[in-house]
């Protein structure tokens, strides 16, 4: 007797689907981790939010909690914010729909390990000496649907192979309310770079979390990946953040006086100074994993000391050129860019500590290292910028004392998780998350 078929499965018309909406944070790794729920309900999950416990905001960026000082008790919420949301859809495909959100106390009150909530109180902080900020984040990355070839730098003829994906970002960059400003083929194999508008900080810091998803969000359904860890190989090209920060007061901008050295305004001048002073501990917000450090290293056009300098690529800290002649759109343009950051960096942690370290120089009335004066090296491992960090006593003010305590483990844990792993191993590990 022949044996009985098993039966053929028959293909069925696709399924029935129902919207889902995804409720994030981008938490201390700089991952966006959340839950998802019916679009039908949005209303009620925006006012009444979405589940979240304590050691989550201690998910390693690998994925496990490797330590955690909060066990497993506790209730928070996960607050949507309608200021950012996300819907972006790409053709017949799903759309990517998310909200970034504040992680409070069940009360309603801002956790004191949220992100956003460490720069909100940074602006805050910033708020009190009569100023605020504005940020741009420009990003770079390395796009694998592309084959290397030599000479890509810069290169129309990487950017042609490439060029549906950058009109594909910028139509998906613009539908999610971000304004695109350039698209390039960068220095390195597969890299490229995208820069968006200047926004208010909270909101650039939100944009900087969405640009990235945007790109990977995009990526993934061309089937290929936009990787934004600061190196994919130890002695390769690095992907830098950098964050450009302008400064303005009730009267408007502030960052520029064509006459003050560096061209930096004497009344603002601290906030820069405050940033160098405390640089070393500030590269444990903005270079916080251990394959950042491969980045910040010599002839990488990524900075090595702690310096400013005019119109230098190799600084941490650059004055950036200003194209206009009108005095006024001169001061618009002004802005100083930050160098010392990359995509391993929660954007609200390094932008809020930026910010902090700027306003403890505004409460100290520092001033700027004279043209030329030498400048401390940056911490050459994330170990380093722990130690940094602790012995800052300023620094450590940002911070309630569970947090930073929290935060610092944390970050040593993601070393000792590493200790075994070559570098080239190290930056295939982070490639694969970021
Ligand atoms: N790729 C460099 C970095 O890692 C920056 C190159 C540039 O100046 O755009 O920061
Ligand atoms: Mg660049």
């Amino acid at each position: 007797m022949p044996a009985i078929a098993a039966p053929v499965p028959q293909p069925s018309a696709e399924p029935r689907t129902e919207p889902l909406v995804f409720a994030a944070v981008c938490d201390w790794a700089g991952v966006v981790r959340g839950k998802a729920f019916p679009e039908a309900d949005l209303e009620s999950r925006l006012a009444k939010g979405m589940g979240y416990t304590h050691s989550n905001i201690m998910m390693s960026c690998f994925g496990p909690i490797l330590t955690t000082p909060f066990g497993t008790g506790g209730d928070l919420i996960v607050r949507p914010d309608p200021a950012a949301h996300v819907d972006v859809g790409f053709g017949a495909g799903p759309a990517e729909r998310f909200y970034l959100g504040d992680i409070q106390n069940i009360d309603g009150s801002p956790w004191e390990c949220c992100p956003r909530d460490f720069l909100r109180r940074a602006i805050a902080a910033l708020a009190r000496h009569g100023l605020h900020l504005t940020a741009a984040f420009e990003q770079e990355f390395v796009y694998t649907g592309i084959d290397a070839r030599p000479g890509d730098t810069y290169a129309l003829a990487a950017y042609r192979r490439q060029r549906g994906f950058g009109e594909a970002l910028m139509a998906a960059l613009r539908q999610a309310n971000l304004r695109p400003d350039s698209f390039m083929p960068e220095y390195g194999p597969r890299q490229f770079e995208v820069t968006i508008g200047p926004e208010p900080a909270l909101r650039a810091a939100d944009a900087a979390v969405i640009l990235r998803e945007i790109a990977r969000g995009l990526a993934f359904r061309l089937g290929h990946r936009a990787i934004f860890a600061p190196m994919l190989e130890p002695d390769g090209t690095g992907n830098g953040t950098h964050i450009h920060m302008s400064l303005a007061d009730a009267a408007g901008p502030a960052t520029h006086d064509p006459a003050a050295p560096y061209g930096i305004a004497a009344r603002v001048a601290p906030f820069f100074a405050g940033i160098l002073a405390h640089l070393p501990a500030l590269a444990a917000f903005t270079a916080p994993s251990v394959g950042s450090y491969y980045r910040l290293t010599p002839n990488r056009w990524a900075p090595v000391h702690a310096n400013l300098g005019l119109q230098d690529r190799g600084a941490a800290l650059r004055v950036a050129p200003v194209f206009a002649t009108a005095r006024e759109s001169a001061a618009r343009q002004f802005n100083v860019e930050y160098r010392v950051a990359d995509a391993t960096a929660s954007p609200y942690l390094a932008l809020g500590a930026l910010i902090f370290a700027g306003v403890a120089g505004l409460d100290a009335s520092l001033a700027l290292p004279a043209p030329g004066a030498r400048a401390a090296l940056l911490p050459r491992t994330l170990a380093e910028a722990l130690d940094a960090l602790e012995a800052d006593k300023v620094a450590k003010t940002w911070w309630s004392e569970t947090a930073m305590s929290a935060y610092i483990a944390f970050k040593r844990a993601e070393i000792a998780h590493l200790a075994r792993e070559s570098p080239a191993e190290i930056c295939n590990r982070y490639a694969d998350i970021y």
